[in-house]
């Protein structure tokens, strides 16, 4: 197996990090994890060596901490397994959280963002992965999205970072010019499910803030009833819209990112290129709580309530760049996603 390459994968041991380093690693690239466990568990690295049957390493370390930081890149240099390319998932992620705490979503996302790219320069690491989100779109006026639409002021803190910290990369891209810094921008939708082994899923820390985990526990009795947020939106139904995608097929996208990055044609020009990922499919909220009780033969406890801070009306994907230019298309449907999530769920009740 091609093991040239090795990738550092921060945020490693979360939920779109886990799966992304199995894919990348049955893909033939190595991987090194790196994470500070705030929103995860060591079990996650667990569940990932024993998908890859191969002891992956791991470095606790805060993105934020400059110095550890730069020791992760110098002991797999000692180790002759130099890091040559990152993606970097570690963010505090909770759009609600995010408006009750903004310093500490700008100081975690934005700082820890500036801190590796300083790390990734002195190193003399050229190539970047960067986990975005639809949510740099801010409330669009048209949908479906494209890379084209219109950065919008965001909606939340949360998504203030995320236009931030794309903004500090393409800076970083155009400054840094003893490297050829090359970066790509991966502007997920929502994505939902897991490992289809159930040896890996979506694991955060307390009460969940993303849908289908709180679906799942909801269902499962773990929790009190899912509550709706806000029924009365301008929408079909009058529950918010998404475009949900099956996480195996967001790993795979990062897959095909670093293959470009990778890619020899690419070489010798600095660039930073942003991708949508999601299925070009809107969802709504009931939507997808109806289709979980019929693939799942399970009913969700869940109430009507309020809207909830920060979020968008309807937003969901047109992802032909990501079709084009990087290959990649989602290929697993929603009734699989929500499968591969009870699945995971069942493994807690
Ligand atoms: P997650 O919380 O499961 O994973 C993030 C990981 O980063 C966690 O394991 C956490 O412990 C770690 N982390 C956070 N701050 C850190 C820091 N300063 N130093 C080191 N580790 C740190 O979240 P996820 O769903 O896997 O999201 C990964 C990335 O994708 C995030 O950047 C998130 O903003 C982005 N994203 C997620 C979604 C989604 O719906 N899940 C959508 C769009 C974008
Ligand atoms: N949502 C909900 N109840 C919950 C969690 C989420 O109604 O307990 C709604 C939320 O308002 C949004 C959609 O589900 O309309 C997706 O939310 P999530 O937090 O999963 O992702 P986001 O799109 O906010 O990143």
């Amino acid at each position: 197996m091609n093991r040239t390459e090795s990738i550092l994968v921060t945020g490693g041991a979360g939920y779109i990090g886990s799966h992304t380093a199995v894919s990348l690693e049955k893909a033939g690239f190595r991987v090194i994890l790196l994470d500070n466990l705030c929103n995860s568990d060591i079990s996650a690295i667990e569940g990932i060596r024993s998908l890859v049957d191969y002891d992956v390493p791991f470095y606790q370390v805060d993105c934020r901490d400059k110095e550890s930081l730069g020791d992760v890149f110098q002991s797999e240099l000692e180790n002759g397994t130099p890091i040559t390319g990152v993606i970097h998932f570690a963010a505090l992620k909770a759009v609600g959280e995010s408006v009750e705490k903004p310093d500490l979503y700008k100081d975690n996302n934005i700082g820890g963002t500036r801190v590796l790219l300083e790390v990734m320069k002195e190193k003399g690491v050229s190539k970047l992965v960067f986990s975005s989100s639809c949510t740099v779109y801010g409330e669009p006026e048209n949908v479906p999205v494209n890379e084209s639409s219109p950065i919008l002021p965001a909606v939340s803190p949360y998504g203030f970072t995320k236009q931030e910290c794309e903004r500090l990369i393409q800076d970083h891209t155009k400054r840094v010019t003893k490297q050829t810094f090359q970066s790509v921008l991966l502007r997920y939708f929502n994505p939902i499910g897991a490992h289809p082994s159930s040896v890996i899923g979506e694991s955060p820390k307390g009460v969940p803030n993303n849908l289908v985990p709180y679906i799942c526990k909801s269902a499962a009795g773990l929790s009190k009833p899912l509550i709706v947020f806000g029924t009365d939106y301008p929408t079909p139904d009058g529950s918010c819209v998404r475009d949900y995608l099956h996480i195996m097929d967001l790993a795979e996208a990062h897959v095909s990112a670093i293959n470009f990055l990778f890619d020899k044609s690419q070489i010798n020009r600095p660039f930073c290129r942003a991708f949508n990922l999601g299925t070009g499919v809107g969802t709504s909220v009931l939507e997808v709580i109806k289709a979980f009780e019929k693939v799942n033969g399970v009913s969700v406890p869940h109430v009507l309530g309020g809207r909830r801070s920060g979020d968008v009306v309807s937003i969901w994907s047109e992802s032909l760049r990501a079709k084009s230019e990087l290959g990649w298309y989602t290929k697993r449907s929603l009734e699989e996603s929500l499968k591969d999530a009870w699945n995971w769920q069942k493994k807690f009740i």
